[in-house]
C-alpha cells in the first residue's frame, strides 16, 4: 500500500487525503497546529468562477463548483454549503455592462438585474444601486467546517493526522520516496505532498526549489445574527457579505478586508459601519462576534501551484482554495495513485517559476 505524508491540514491538505484514503493509500497528515487554523479558518468561503480571465482558470473554477455540489450531495448537507448565488455591484455603474460582456464570453451564468428586481430579490438592503449583477450558480461554505469533515472521513477511511507536528524538513529516501523530519521522528513516505498554505514556498525552498509566494493579509468580521434571513451574498462596492444558516454574517470589504497599512481593530470597526448603513433594520443591534485575521497563500503570479517539484515532492498552495480544494483533492489524489499527468492541471505546475 503506497505511504502517502500530506503536509498541512486545511481544506487542501483535507481534501487530498480523503480522496486518497478512498483510493487505498495509506496516508499520514502532518499538520503544525491543529487541523483548520490557518487561512481556511480565516476565509469568506465564497465559491464562486466570477472575474477570471484565463480560460483555462475559469474552467477549473466551473469544474471546482461541480466538485462542491457532488461532495455536497455525498455528505447529505453536512458541509452546510449555501447555493444562495450572489448579487455584485463592485465595480462602477458604467462597468457592469462591460462584465456582463467579459463574463460572458467564456459562457458565464450571469444577468444584469435593476433596481426594481433588486428590492424584489432583497427586500431588507438600502442603499440599492441603479443594476447590479446576478451570478446564480454560486454557493458559500465555511471552510473550517468542511475541513473538519473532509478530515474525519479521511480518518474513516483510515488515515493519521498528527496534530501538533510541524514539519522542519523533507529529504530524498535513500531508493525512492522522501523522509518527512519532524517532532514524530524520520518517517519514511512513498510520496509527499506539500499543501501547508502560507508555508508552502519556504517548505519548497527547504527542497531545494523557489516557489514564489506573494501570501497577503485579509480581515474578516463575524456579527451576531441578524434579525432577518438574505437570500444572496452580496457584493457592493464598499462592503460585502454574506448570512450563515444560524443567522450570523460574515463582512469584509474591498478584496475580502485587504488592510492598506490600517490598523486590524479600525478595518473591523469600518465594516461594521458599512454593513450597518446596507441593512438599517439590523444595525441597532449589530455587533462584532470576533474579527478574523488571515493570511491567504498566493504564488506571485496569482494562480495555483499544483505539482512536482524537482526534488519529486508534490506541493498544492493556492488563493481560492476554498472554491478549488474538493477538485483539486480529487485530481491531486488521482496523478498521486495513478501517476497519470491530469490535463487540468498541467499548466499550473510550479515548474513554471523557473523559466
Ligand atoms: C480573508 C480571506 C478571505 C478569503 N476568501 C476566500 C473566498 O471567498 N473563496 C475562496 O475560495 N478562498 C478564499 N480565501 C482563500 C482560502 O481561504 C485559502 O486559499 C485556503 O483556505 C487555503 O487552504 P490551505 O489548506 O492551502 O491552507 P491553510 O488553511 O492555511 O492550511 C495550511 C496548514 O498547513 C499547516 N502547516 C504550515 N506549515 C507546516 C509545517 N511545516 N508542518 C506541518 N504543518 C504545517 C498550517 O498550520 C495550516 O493548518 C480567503 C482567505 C482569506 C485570508
Amino acid at each position: 500500500m503506497k505511504h502517502v505524508g500530506i503536509i498541512g491540514a486545511g481544506i487542501i491538505g483535507a481534501c487530498i487525503a480523503r480522496e486518497l484514503a478512498l483510493a487505498g493509500c495509506r496516508v499520514s497528515v502532518f499538520e503544525a497546529h491543529e487541523p483548520a487554523s490557518g487561512a481556511s479558518s480565516r476565509s469568506m468561503g465564497w465559491i464562486n468562477a466570477s472575474f477570471v480571465t484565463r480560460v483555462d482558470y475559469y474552467q477549473m473554477r466551473i469544474a471546482a463548483i461541480q466538485a462542491h455540489r457532488r461532495i455536497d450531495e455525498q455528505f447529505n448537507g453536512a458541509l452546510e454549503t449555501q447555493w444562495t448565488g450572489s448579487l455584485n455591484w463592485e465595480a462602477r455603474d458604467d462597468k457592469l455592462d462591460e462584465l456582463v460582456d467579459e463574463l460572458g464570453q467564456f459562457g458565464h451564468p450571469v444577468k444584469l438585474v435593476a433596481r426594481d428586481e433588486l428590492r424584489v430579490l432583497e427586500p431588507e438592503l438600502a442603499d440599492l444601486p441603479p443594476k447590479a449583477l446576478l451570478m446564480e450558480g454560486e454557493g458559500t461554505v465555511e471552510a473550517a467546517h468542511v475541513t473538519q469533515v473532509m478530515l474525519r472521513a479521511a480518518q474513516d477511511a483510515g488515515a493519521v493526522v498528527l496534530a501538533g507536528v510541524p514539519v522542519s524538513a523533507i529529504e530524498r529516501g535513500e531508493k525512492a520516496g522522501h523522509v518527512v523530519i519532524s517532532p514524530a521522528g524520520r518517517i519514511h513516505v512513498d510520496d509527499v505532498v506539500i499543501a501547508a498554505g502560507v508555508m508552502t514556498g519556504e517548505l519548497a525552498e527547504k527542497c531545494g526549489q523557489t516557489l514564489p509566494m506573494k501570501n497577503e493579509p485579509g480581515v474578516l468580521i463575524e456579527t451576531n445574527a441578524l434579525p432577518f434571513r438574505l437570500q444572496h451574498t452580496i457584493w457592493s462596492p464598499d462592503v460585502h457579505f454574506k448570512q450563515l444558516p444560524d443567522g450570523r454574517a460574515i463582512c469584509g470589504n474591498l478584496f475580502s478586508g485587504a488592510l492598506g497599512g490600517d490598523a486590524v481593530e479600525d478595518v473591523a470597526l469600518r465594516m461594521l459601519e458599512r454593513m450597518k448603513q446596507r441593512l438599517p433594520n439590523a444595525a441597532a443591534g449589530l455587533k462584532i462576534e470576533k474579527v478574523r485575521h488571515g493570511v491567504r497563500p498566493m504564488p506571485v503570479d496569482s494562480y495555483p501551484a499544483i505539482g512536482r517539484l524537482d526534488n519529486g515532492a508534490y506541493v498544492c498552495v493556492m488563493h481560492s482554495g476554498v472554491t478549488l480544494g474538493p477538485l483539486v483533492g480529487e485530481l491531486v489524489a488521482s496523478e498521486i495513485a495513478t501517476g497519470a499527468d491530469i490535463d487540468m492541471l498541467v499548466p499550473f505546475r510550479p515548474g513554471r517559476f523557473n523559466e
